[in-house]
């Protein structure tokens, strides 16, 4: 099949553009390389000769994406091309709701215009919001309350997706499966690509960048949470996992059907348990400091992964934290400045 990614520059696109060419797929992608890099592209590039197109373009570009959509015929699109963090989305509303809101919307009406009509979406636990005890492990019908605009931003455009494959006048009815992310970590086992965000904000790249010596230490984001430990827990899915999971619900695209499942291992890990897990994995006794709570971060988040379990046979594979910390840590020391 050929397959659209966008955002495949980036960590968890580039991962899926990988996987798909490795199994003899062709990609288009298309990346603004805003957030992604250039050289992901040249690694994608060798690996699959001619089976990738690259764009460079922003989503917001619709007649850019239809002209790439109808120049070959594409079977489906997998969309994770987003801003992402919690914090910088409070600050940065407009930006956040324009390219995750507007830019799916343009995306869709490319696709429209274009007659693809099988679409994958990057959604993301964050729609939960902070959901109540009583719904931790968090399955698919916990009420979506997000508490900040990231959230928020998905949780609209999966609001645009439910209209879109409702709409009764579509003679050719959109289909879209959303996976909702939990915590994703770790990097390709054969150690190509991996994970470089500017600026990093995430746990476990963040201890291994002290591991490292690129920082001095560990700032904990808050240990009075109500948790055996005091940190917060999250759910680590393996990025290759998290691949597997949007093959497997590729089958599972239906016309006319909105389809969601999350995402995640069903296990959570706390702040404390991650940083040990970094040490024992580095052998460095990376420095930790209390530090403040960091705003919107709820306590405990992590899946209940029984709905994609029984409705697409998907399980994580990679369940010991410290051999998803190893993969990461295995491209971080091959490759100490990033893609550079
Ligand atoms: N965290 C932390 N220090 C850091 C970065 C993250 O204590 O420097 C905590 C954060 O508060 C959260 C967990 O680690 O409880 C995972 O954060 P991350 O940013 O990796 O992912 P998120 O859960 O925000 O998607």
């Amino acid at each position: 099949m050929r397959v659209l990614v966008t955002g495949g520059a980036g960590y968890i696109g580039s991962h899926a553009a990988l996987r798909l060419l490795e199994d003899g797929h062709s990609v288009s992608v298309v990346d603004s390389l805003e957030r992604g890099h250039a050289r992901t592209i040249e690694i994608l590039k060798d690996v699959a000769g001619d089976r990738l197109e690259f764009l460079r373009a922003d989503l917001a570009d619709t007649d850019a994406l239809t002209d790439l959509l109808t120049r070959n015929e594409h079977d489906l699109a997998m969309h994770f091309a987003a801003l992402t963090y919690v914090g910088e989305s409070v600050e940065r509303p407009l930006d956040y709701f324009r390219t995750n809101t507007a830019g799916g919307i343009s995306l869709l009406t490319a696709m429209k215009c274009a007659g693809v009509r099988r679409l994958i979406f990057s959604s993301t636990c964050a729609t939960y919001g902070e959901p109540s005890p009583e719904f931790v492990p968090i399955g698919e019908e916990t009420p979506q309350n997000p508490i900040n605009p990231y959230g928020r931003s998905k949780l609209q455009f999966e609001e645009v997706l439910r209209a879109e494959v409702a709409n009764p006048k579509d003679p050719t009815p959109l289909a879209v499966v959303a996976l909702r992310y939990f915590n994703v970590a770790g990097c390709d086992a054969g150690g190509r690509i991996g994970e470089d965000h500017r600026p990093e904000s995430h746990l476990i790249p963040i201890c291994l960048e002290v591991a490292l010596g690129k920082r001095e230490h560990l700032t904990i984001f808050g240990e009075d949470y109500p948790t055996a430990d005091g940190t917060c827990i999250r759910d680590y899915v393996h990025v290759e996992d998290l691949i597997s999971a949007h093959l497997a619900a590729v089958d599972a695209l239906e016309p006319g059907r909105f389809k969601r499942w999350n995402v995640g291992i069903g296990r959570g890990y706390s702040v404390r348990e991650v940083l040990e897990s970094c040490r024992r994995v580095t052998g460095h006794a990376i420095p930790a400091v209390r530090g403040m709570r960091r705003p919107g971060d709820p306590p405990r988040l992590y899946a209940d992964p029984s709905a994609i379990a029984r409705d697409l046979g998907w399980s994580a594979n990679w369940t010991d934290l410290d051999a998803i910390v190893a993969t990461a840590w295995r491209w971080m020391q091959a490759n100490p400045r990033g893609y550079g």
